[in-house]
């Protein structure tokens, strides 16, 4: 008997395991901490727990021997050592830090996905956001919950059951049946998964049986996919149902020799001959293409093909500037075209944080494929920007690969539950009715155009 089994994704904790440079660096004038603590041995009548616990409430002071070796870790810089004694205690930026990530990826998004990858949790900043409420690419979209009556937070809480779900492929226009009640409509080439973002193929850089295995051993264990070209897969040895094969037309009898059948593939070439081979071989295949923005004759391959995953560099960047916009363009050529539920649209580069998922989904996508994020939750340290594939360079320590995958799995439990909080606080049962819905969301432009236009000083472009 069948039985319904709630989406749940396993997160454990998996603390850091390479060292990870502290916000701040505290300095501290020994001398002056020593005639300091001799003074308030005297005022506090020898009571150490009171002496060694100042100036600091967060405890940087109170370790084995205070403040003359520093806990730096735990400072969050709120300065009041520093006011209180600006002669003994300097607090300043640590420079480690600054080198995380690149211009694109901040050291806060890189601090905030490792907290996301070691606990799984969503992170929650008491204080409230500190950040500037604008920007670009992604920081100049906005989510507009304001008109919308929660209804309720049980999605959150698990009461109540909102669906992350998407089905990647080409659903049927219709359906038919015969006489004896059997469909006759076309095959329909469907896959399910639970959540709208897929793992794409890292930097070559990264091309390391640890982290590929760790990679799949993840995507199984959330029910999602992994995309690899079919050269690693073949010399790492790997399988198993979660791995789509990238495909160039030269590598379809190589791919067609594999042991074993995959359920999706994708093609570097819109090719016919190559899509009808594989069509041949495997009929319940999907099969995407894989391209760059901006896609050539969008219909013709929405009409032709199960999916398609469209790249932008690791900065967002296409041909024509910031993603968002190409995937706005997009979408709204193929519901034009009367198309655009004929075809799944999955896209990659520029996707850095949670809230970048529901932004590329509003845009017009149906689902995401991470790449960079991934490697910074198994703590691999960019070397200079990291924008191409090819060309990316990256610090990564030899990886244990169950570790890596629970980091992997744990910051896919955190972006999930994010996405949660955005589909309950908009009133929304599923992610799927996310899809191009524009009217959840506000541009920055538009409404300082709209706030500001005629007036003196603003930029009439
Ligand atoms: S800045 Fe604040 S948190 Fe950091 S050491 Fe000083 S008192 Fe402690």
């Amino acid at each position: 008997m069948s039985q319904y089994e709630r989406y749940h994704i396993p997160i454990e904790p998996a603390p850091h395991r390479a060292e990870h440079p502290s916000r701040f660096k505290v300095t501290v004038s020994r001398p002056g901490l020593a005639a300091l603590l001799l003074k308030e041995v005297v005022h506090y009548r020898g009571d150490m727990d009171v002496v060694l616990s100042r100036p600091c409430v967060y405890g940087v002071f109170s370790g084995p021997i205070g403040g003359f070796a520093p806990r730096e870790s735990l400072c969050v810089g709120c300065l009041r050592c520093t006011v209180q004694y600006p002669d003994m205690v300097t607090i300043e930026p640590n420079p480690a830090r600054l080198d995380l990530g690149d211009s694109y990826i901040s050291p806060d998004q890189v601090d905030t996905i490792l907290y996301e990858a070691s606990t799984g949790r969503v992170p929650v900043k008491g204080a409230g956001y500190r950040g500037a409420y604008g920007g670009d690419g992604w920081d100049g979209m906005w989510t507009d919950m304001s008109e919308i009556v929660r209804p309720t937070r049980d999605g959150i809480h698990g009461r109540e059951y909102i669906s992350t779900s998407i089905d990647l492929g080409s659903p049927p226009g219709r359906l038919s049946f015969g006489a004896d009640g059997q469909p006759t409509s076309e095959t329909c080439r469907l896959i399910s998964l639970p959540v709208p973002f897929l793992f794409d193929a890292p930097p070559d850089a990264a091309n390391r049986p640890d982290y590929l295995r760790a990679l799949v051993r993840a995507a199984e264990r959330i029910g999602s996919l992994v995309v690899l070209p079919l050269e690693w897969i073949r010399s790492d040895d790997l399988a198993g149902d979660s791995i789509v094969p990238i495909v160039a037309t030269d590598e379809i009898d190589a791919l067609q020799a594999y042991p074993s059948e995959f359920q999706a593939v994708e093609l570097l070439d819109p090719d016919p001959g190559g899509l009808e081979a594989i069509r041949q071989a495997w009929p319940r295949a999907i099969v995407g293409l894989r391209s760059t923005y901006p896609l050539d004759e969008p219909a013709e391959v929405a009409a032709t093909f199960d999916f398609i995953h469209l790249q932008a560099d690791y900065h967002g960047q296409t041909a024509d500037g910031f993603v968002l916009e190409s995937i706005r363009e997009l979408h709204q050529a193929l519901v034009e075209a009367g198309l655009r539920s004929h075809v799944t649209l999955v896209g990659s580069g520029g996707i850095a944080a949670a809230e970048h998922v529901p932004k590329a989904i509003i845009a017009g996508l149906d689902a995401v494929a991470l790449e960079t994020p991934l490697l910074l939750a198994v703590q691999a340290r960019f070397i200079g920007e990291v924008v191409e594939q090819a060309s990316a360079r990256l610090d990564m320590a030899r990886l244990d690969e169950e570790w890596a995958a629970q980091r992997i799995v744990n910051l896919a439990g955190s972006w999930r539950d994010q996405l949660l909080e955005i589909l309950g606080a908009m009133g929304l049962r599923e992610v799927r009715r996310l899809r191009g819905e524009l009217g959840r969301a506000m541009f920055q432009a538009d409404l300082e155009r709209e706030a500001f236009a005629g007036i003196e000083g603003y930029p009439d472009v």
